[in-house]
């Protein structure tokens, strides 16, 4: 795969990993994939596809949904995640934002930006040092800080969930869907800030998103994922210009503008059992079947 980060060694790889929920419902089929130090990678895919679910499998927070990594491996600078607990991987520089912001909306912000600092136990100055650098990235927060979260808007509750993560100076960022019912203005921003946030301090993001068009327009590479698998991979450049998923993600078809998300019906979302004949199914079938 080409792009920013090209010859780099991962910071994340994924081999063949496939998750399980509950025992039997299936979250991943086979997926693998790498990030390189210092490179921002796309996971896009429709709704059940799998994009929470990687993130999860890499940051070790699925087993707090009973979900498994039952074959497959995952490294995080070139070590097995398999032995090490959530929090001694966000110690170790890995941190996951969760899909939907998940703030404590009764705690502060100030409070919030202190939970995400809780893995690496700082002392009291290391802890203010580490919310001043925070509130040097988002001047929003700083003038907020005694609110409580609740009451934010939501770019502003996105802010604060990345801030959060930023507190532990991470090294990856894993961010779940970061523009998730927020205003096209407000998710430019919400990027952007990303953007400074690699081009600045180096950190490297694993990025699920829906909104395929402007995750690509900020990724070195990516990966599209359906029912569980990666369907295609490539350098942002490459995927953008591939047919099918400009149809399908990029909200272009000819003669007519199509997005994958109305195209789905709630069945697509219905989880899958593990028993029965693995389909093997190449891009866009998901939608094919859905438009049928
Ligand atoms: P969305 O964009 O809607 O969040 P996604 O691409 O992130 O979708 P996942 O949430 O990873 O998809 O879901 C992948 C599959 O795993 C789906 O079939 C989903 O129903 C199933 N799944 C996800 N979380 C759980 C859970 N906690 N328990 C059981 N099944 C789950």
């Amino acid at each position: 795969m080409s792009g920013a980060g090209e010859g780099r060694p991962p910071i994340l790889s994924m081999q063949d990993v496939e998750v399980v929920y509950d025992g039997i419902v299936l979250g991943l089929r086979s997926v693998s994939l790498t990030v390189s130090e210092g490179s921002i990678v796309a996971l896009l895919g429709a709704n059940g596809a799998g994009k929470s679910t990687t993130l999860k499998a890499a940051s070790g927070l699925l087993s707090a949904e009973r979900g498994e990594v039952r074959r497959g491996t995952v490294h995080y600078r070139g070590r097995p995640i398999a032995a090490r607990t959530p929090s001694r991987l966000v110690r170790d520089g890995l941190v996951q934002v969760l899909e939907g912001r998940r703030c404590f909306p009764h705690l502060s912000v100030e409070e919030n930006l202190a939970t995400g600092a809780f893995a690496g136990r700082p002392s009291r100055p290391e802890l203010a040092r580490a919310v001043e650098r925070v509130y040097e990235r988002f001047p929003a927060l700083r003038d907020k800080r005694r609110t409580a979260a609740g009451h934010l808007s939501g770019g502003e509750q996105q802010m604060l969930a990345i801030g959060r993560a930023l507190v532990g100076r991470p090294s990856l960022v894993l961010l779940d869907e970061p523009s998730m019912g927020l205003a096209p203005k407000v998710v430019e921003e919400i990027f952007l800030l990303v953007r400074e946030l690699h081009a600045r301090e180096g950190v490297s993001f694993l990025l699920a998103e829906q909104n395929a068009a402007a995750a690509l327009a900020m990724a070195d590479s990516a990966y599209v994922l359906e029912n569980g698998s990666v369907v295609a991979s490539g350098s942002s450049a490459d995927i953008r210009a591939r047919e099918d998923v400009r149809g399908l993600y990029l909200g272009e078809r000819a003669g007519r503008r199509a997005r994958f998300r109305d195209r789905c019906r709630p069945a697509d979302r219905a989880p899958e059992r593990t028993e029965g004949p693995v389909q093997t199914r190449g891009v866009g079938a998901a939608a094919s079947a859905a438009a049928d």
